[in-house]
């Protein structure tokens, strides 16, 4: 369970994140939108501990996100994170780049660190292109390969934060295939998306951001069909 408790984050002087509160259980899938700054991307590297808070808390299973003596190797592997970015390993193949982490943090054997890599490439549907280096695929494929790497360390959450934004239109299909696949094996998400349509279909729930605050949160086909807040309604207007 990820607790998010009166959250606030401030870059200098500019409050961005406004005292948030948000619980995501194990098993759901929480699809996050709102508009450009409203504060998504920020609340991810926030679990992540990857930018620190000004107020409130967030307990990954009972681990003090934020705490002084947080473990964050430990908080990190239950955590799998996807950019809109690329972010592999330019010089290692697609095989090499989902073994790496296991080797490197979880110090795994080689052959077996290979071979978890393998059934990860086959999972995402690559592994025919598992001795090609990242720049031979296509945005879509480094997407699946993005995401092949994050779930080789064995994550208990998945954070996706607009990975299909960069890619063709045509290559979205792929990696959304993906992520459906995954949400079907029971995985913990939490999906930052301008997607409409996916947040609608294969979110659980969704959560409309606002200018750093959380304006409405609840069943996905409810928030989108029929928001209960005018903000909400106003936001969908403009975007689908
Ligand atoms: P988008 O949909 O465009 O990705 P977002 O909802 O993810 O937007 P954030 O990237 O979280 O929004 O940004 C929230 C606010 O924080 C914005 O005003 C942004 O300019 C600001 N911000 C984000 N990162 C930093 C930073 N490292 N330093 C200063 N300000 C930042
Ligand atoms: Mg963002």
């Amino acid at each position: 369970m990820i607790e998010i408790k009166a959250v606030r984050k401030s870059f200098g002087a500019i409050e961005v994140i406004r005292g948030i509160n948000l619980t995501i259980e194990r098993g759901e899938v929480l699809c996050l939108i709102g508009a450009s700054g409203s504060g998504k991307s920020t609340l991810l590297q926030c679990i992540n501990s990857l930018e620190p808070i000004q107020g409130g808390q967030i307990v990954v299973d009972g681990i003090d996100v934020h705490g002084k003596s947080t473990d964050l190797n430990k908080l990190r592997q239950k955590l799998g994170i996807v950019f809109q970015q690329y972010n592999a390993f330019p010089h290692l193949t697609a095989l090499e780049n989902v073994a790496l982490a296991p080797r490197v943090v979880k110090k795994m054997p080689r052959a077996q660190a290979l071979e978890l890599a393998r059934e990860h490439l086959d999972y995402v549907g690559l592994g025919a292109r598992a001795d090609l280096r990242p720049a031979k695929l296509s945005g879509g494929q480094q997407q699946r390969l993005a995401i092949a790497r994050a779930l080789a360390m064995k994550p208990d959450y998945m954070l996706f934060d607009e990975v299909t934004s960069a890619l063709d239109p045509e290559l979205v299909g792929e990696v959304l295939d993906t992520m459906r696949n995954l949400k079907a094996t029971g995985m913990t998400m939490i999906v930052v998306t301008h997607d409409i349509a996916f947040a609608r279909e294969s979110g659980d729930r969704v959560a409309f951001f606002d200018r750093g605050t959380l304006c409405e949160v609840g069943p996905a086909k409810q928030v989108i069909n029929e928001p209960r807040e005018e903000r909400t309604r106003q936001f969908l207007q403009r975007v689908l």
